[in-house]
């Protein structure tokens, strides 16, 4: 069996489509449906890897090392399909490959056009992730963008073609669209009643319906979107605005019967629905007992996307640990400008302080000496610490300028010349200039040395995470490093890169260079994020 459902939004964009198409996906998971999750990005960008984090939120990485867009990472936490280069598509991706078609003469001289071609190209993609794999049930395909925008015209195309070819009953279309109030507290459904007349224009009738809005629409409500937008009632659904938390998102749908009315409409017989994990996992959120104050000290604070997945993962760890987690966001740049990090972070700030700090992944130099403020800051006054890639790196350099007295220890990311680079690039990377593919990017692994927090976090010695990175822990200084008490606790299985430090006598000071972020869930939390959180939580109780 090989099901499409396309997932489009209309009115405005930031309603969601990610998390209802990732929440339909856990539904179906559910119901012992193998699912397959996959992005249409409009944009031109071939991948998102060359996109500023300050525009468009974090570069999701995954497993075969494409660096993509961050609504992967909604997929990843809601659902447990692989996801690679062959789930996200970019118009770019496509262009490339139809343009590159072109050249070889692959068209046989015929005028290239973006009907059929184009289409064409975005089809055989889409079709190519359903039979990646014989046991695909479905393929859920979110659409990026709004309809009526010019750019997801294609796209729109292309699941109308499929839509067509492949009968009603393989291919569905699920409409996302916002039911705004008005003054008085009047429901508006006109926006929605357009939205589907534009959806219809592009000759797609949607099956069924989620609306975006405050409240729960009522029977009424719901039978009059109905009736303006030739669908039947039972179509109709509600994301309605909630304070718990996203995650709770699949059983609201699922009190709906979200999924029951998308299998009847896919000819699928209603198997038996297990959610124990969501369910589980929002008892543990309901339970947790206090907060825990996280300084994330890093350089994109601005946008909340841009940390997206570091982020989730704490919010993971907090409910693993029945604690919840307050972000406080601290660009370094602060901590540059003074010199007592304890004004900032320390009990005396202005806003109570931290428990615990973390430093996550970045490029560049701005706010480095911040961030290496931070890591002394948290390593004198034994504050939980949590380093990842960038943040491991700065722990190292703190550690080369305050603890060895090597003022000018620095990562040759920030300073060519510097005497003691106690991060560099590889040897054999030196003469790289060009930056596109000289990263160390995606699945490898971690071999994790006994009788280490990374150990007790894994509870196994293998680890396998992400990585995504240029610059290395340099090893003619881990003599020194090892000499003066640094502990180097985890490396490549071949010893030659160092993947973990810690900090000695420190209730919990751990960096590590790949990135556990990317493979946290709500309803699995990354044992590091985990671990770093219940540290936090004991060393608050601890002090009352
Ligand atoms: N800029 C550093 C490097 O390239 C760290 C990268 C990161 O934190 N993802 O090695």
């Amino acid at each position: 069996m090989n099901k499409f459902i396309f997932v489009s939004g209309g009115v405005c964009s930031s309603l969601g489509k990610g998390v209802a198409a990732s929440s339909l996906g856990a539904l179906l998971e559910g119901r012992g449906l193998n699912v397959r999750m996959v992005k249409c990005d409009p944009y031109i960008n071939v991948d998102a890897g060359t996109m500023s984090p300050y525009q468009h939120g974090e570069v999701y990485v995954t497993d075969d090392g494409t660096e993509t867009d961050l609504d992967l990472g909604n997929y990843a936490r809601f659902t447990s399909g692989p996801l690679s280069r062959a789930n996200s598509i970019t118009t770019g991706q496509v262009y490339e490959s139809v343009i590159r078609k072109e050249r070889e003469g692959g068209y046989l001289g015929r005028c290239v056009q973006v009907i059929p071609h184009i289409t064409d190209e975005i089809k055989s993609r889409i079709q190519a992730v359903a039979k990646e794999d014989s046991e695909t049930d479905v393929v859920i395909v979110e659409i990026g963008g709004t309809v009526g925008d010019i750019e997801s015209i294609p796209f729109l195309e292309a699941a109308r073609q499929i839509i067509h070819e492949s009968g009603k009953t393989n291919a569905l279309s699920v409409h996302l669209t916002l039911i705004p109030e008005v003054a008085g507290g009047e429901l508006k459904t006109k926006p929605t009643q357009h939205s589907v007349k534009a959806m219809q224009e592009l000759g797609i009738q949607p099956d069924i319906l989620i609306c975006r809005a405050p409240v729960k629409l009522d029977e009424g409500t719901r039978r009059k979107i109905a009736l303006f937008t030739n669908m039947e009632t039972d179509a109709v659904f509600t994301s309605y605005d909630i304070d718990t938390t996203i995650y709770e998102i699949p059983l609201i749908f699922f009190d709906q019967k979200l999924d029951q009315v998308v299998l009847k409409k896919m000819g699928v017989e209603c198997r038996h629905s297990d959610l124990k994990p969501w369910y589980a996992m929002m008892d543990k959120f309901r339970s947790q007992q206090g907060k825990v104050r996280i300084g994330i000290v890093g350089k994109y604070m601005d946008l909340h996307d841009a940390y997206k997945s570091v982020y989730e993962a704490l919010f993971h760890a907090g409910i693993e640990d029945g604690v919840k987690v307050e972000l406080v966001k601290i660009d370094s740049a602060r901590l540059e400008e003074t010199d007592t990090a304890d004004g900032i972070l320390g009990p005396r700030a202005a806003d109570g302080g931290v428990d615990g700090i973390l430093v996550p992944g970045g490029f560049g130099q701005r706010g480095i000496n911040g961030m290496v403020r931070a890591a002394a800051w948290a390593r004198n006054n034994k504050i939980p610490y949590f380093g990842i890639c960038l943040g491991m790196q700065v722990m190292v350099i703190d550690w080369g300028r305050n603890v060895l007295g090597w003022d000018d220890a620095d990562s040759t990311e920030f300073d060519r010349g510097t005497g003691h680079p106690v991060i560099s690039l590889l040897e054999d990377q030196m003469d790289i200039k060009d930056y596109g593919a000289t990263m160390r990017l995606g699945k490898s692994e971690t071999v994790a040395e006994s009788g280490t927090h990374i150990m007790e976090a894994y509870k196994e010695r293998n680890i396998w995470e992400r990585h995504r990175h240029r610059y290395e822990f340099a090893n003619i200084f881990r003599k020194d490093m090892i000499e003066s008490g640094l502990r180097l606790t985890a490396f490549t299985p071949d010893g030659g890169l160092v993947e973990c430090v810690e900090w000695p006598d420190h209730p919990w000071g751990l960096g590590v260079q790949f990135h556990p972020e990317f493979k946290s869930k709500p309803t699995a939390a990354s044992p590091l994020f985990r671990d770093f959180i219940a540290a936090v939580r004991d060393r608050k109780q601890a002090q009352r």
